[in-house]
């Protein structure tokens, strides 16, 4: 079952030149054309589904900087920021507040890398506050149990998945941007080896510059293009249930299960870093830059199906420019949730917390979560086609983090002074021999 999403509307037929082509409507794409047409520059974006649809709607919504890794804390800090701004300087509602976010723990090892995560933090400005077990069973007595200690980081918070990405197409709309929704980008032309425009279904978009926000399709695409991007597409799944009449805490982590509540008064649970690793070509390709990514993560990791090939976006096939593309032929992946994961998912919460038995499970649906080996996001130029950017692989952790990034991307787009160092996040890395450390979140 598909996760709720709010709907907009927009043009069936894309403009025949623009300064930016954004393809990819998740909320990567949407914030990167909304800040492109902020500046006054003339951008389309295509989609080839709904806006919004996948990964950015299947989220649980966590905007945070607690346990960013370190490459990512930068962006973080900047992105609660432009969520705030956004809605000030828009209208739109994205469901954005800062309600903070509470972790709980009974396990020491846990709680001292919080402690550790702390202290760096601190360097960076960031204030996230220990918890006694007195303090951590007061914020969290919702559960009615002890708990040694915990976190509790005060400017941190969550958005709405089924409202933001809409949200900030509809802003970018009402700035002059277009955007066109079942619209697949099949491909790149080039002349002199740069960008001059996208191939889409609908025609071709002249343009200099093509920003990839492609989510789990990204690899694919890049392949046809004779770029090497790895990445891993793995499947966690969620579900959400009714309003209970006492509130719970808004944003809760445990080992065992987290809980969020969303803007309708449902809550989602999920259990942290659980999903189903679907074996398909595009994996065995990658596995061997994996492997420290699963040996960090082999715990809660667990083997899939089929679903990987059926998606098709994972595909190793070359594909024509002149006829159906498989992004037309799957306009949004709608993996099967993993039941026995749901199963337990629920068991866990309604222990954790006892009021949630009132509830009524209301939907459970699965997302397709684009990794890549070392957990960060690739963002920039790719060297060998001038004029195109990816933007891709933000591995779980992109909607948070989407204002920023998006800002970064029309920055290097623009060739503005960028938000933040865009070095960690070059694509290149990947070529590279070692990229660096297994992002710890
Ligand atoms: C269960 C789950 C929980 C998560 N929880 C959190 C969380 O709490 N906090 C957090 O920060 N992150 C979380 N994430 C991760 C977060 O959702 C993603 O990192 C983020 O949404 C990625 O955004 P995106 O725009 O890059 O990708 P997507 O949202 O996947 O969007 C990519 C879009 O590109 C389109 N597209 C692809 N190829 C083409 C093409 N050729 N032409 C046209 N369109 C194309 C697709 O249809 C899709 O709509 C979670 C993810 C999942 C699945």
């Amino acid at each position: 079952m598909s996760p709720p999403l709010h709907h907009i509307n927009t043009s069936p037929t894309p403009p025949a030149s623009a300064d930016v082509v954004v393809i990819g409507g998740g909320i990567i794409g949407v914030f990167t054309a909304y800040y492109l047409a902020k500046r006054g520059v003339s951008v389309a974006l295509v989609e080839k589904g709904r806006i919004g649809a996948e990964q950015s709607s299947r989220n649980w919504g966590w905007c945070r900087q607690q346990n960013r890794d370190a490459r990512e804390l930068p962006m973080a800090s900047k992105s609660l920021d432009l969520w705030e701004r956004f809605a000030a300087e828009s209208g739109e509602d994205t469901g954005f507040h800062r309600c903070g976010l509470l972790y709980l723990s009974n396990d020491e090892a846990e709680l001292s890398r919080w402690s550790s995560w702390r202290d760096f933090a601190k360097t960076a400005g960031v204030t996230t506050y220990m918890l006694n077990s007195r303090q951590a069973a007061q914020r969290g007595q919702a559960t009615g149990r002890a708990w040694k200690g915990g976190v509790f980081s005060p400017s941190d918070g969550t958005a709405d998945p089924a409202k933001a990405a809409p949200a900030v197409a509809a802003a970018l709309i009402k700035l002059g941007g277009s955007v066109h929704q079942n619209c697949a980008a099949r491909g790149i032309e080039t002349e002199g080896g740069r960008v001059s425009g996208v191939i889409t279904e609908a025609g071709v978009i002249k343009t200099k510059t093509a920003v990839l926000a492609g989510g789990a399709w990204a690899s694919s695409f890049c392949r046809q293009l004779g770029i090497r991007f790895p990445q891993a597409s793995i499947r966690q799944s969620i579900l959400s249930v009714s309003p209970v009449e006492h509130r719970l805490p808004d944003a809760l982590f445990t080992a065992g299960v987290s809980v969020t509540r969303r803007n309708d008064g449902r809550y989602a649970l999920a259990i942290s870093g659980r999903a189903r690793v679907d074996v398909t070509p595009q994996f065995m390709r990658f596995a061997p830059q994996f492997v420290p990514m699963f040996a960090k993560r082999w715990r809660s990791l667990l083997p899939g199906g089929l679903q990987g090939i059926r998606g098709g976006h994972e595909t190793l096939k070359r594909w024509r420019l002149d006829a159906p593309t498989p992004m037309e032929r799957v306009r949004i992946l709608d993996p099967k949730p993993d039941l026995p994961t749901i199963r337990q998912t629920h068991r866990r919460a309604v222990e954790l917390l006892p009021e949630l038995r009132e509830a009524r499970i209301t939907d459970a649906w699965a997302g397709f979560v684009d990794s890549t080996p070392d957990g960060v996001p690739g963002i920039g130029e790719v060297p060998s086609i001038p004029g195109f950017i990816l933007a891709a692989g933000f591995s779980g952790h992109g909607f948070g983090i989407g204002p920023g990034a998006g800002h970064l991307i029309a920055d290097l787009a623009t060739g503005a002074e960028p938000i933040v160092d865009p070095a960690p996040y070059r694509p290149e890395r990947f070529s590279d021999s070692a990229w660096g450390k297994v992002a710890d979140f």
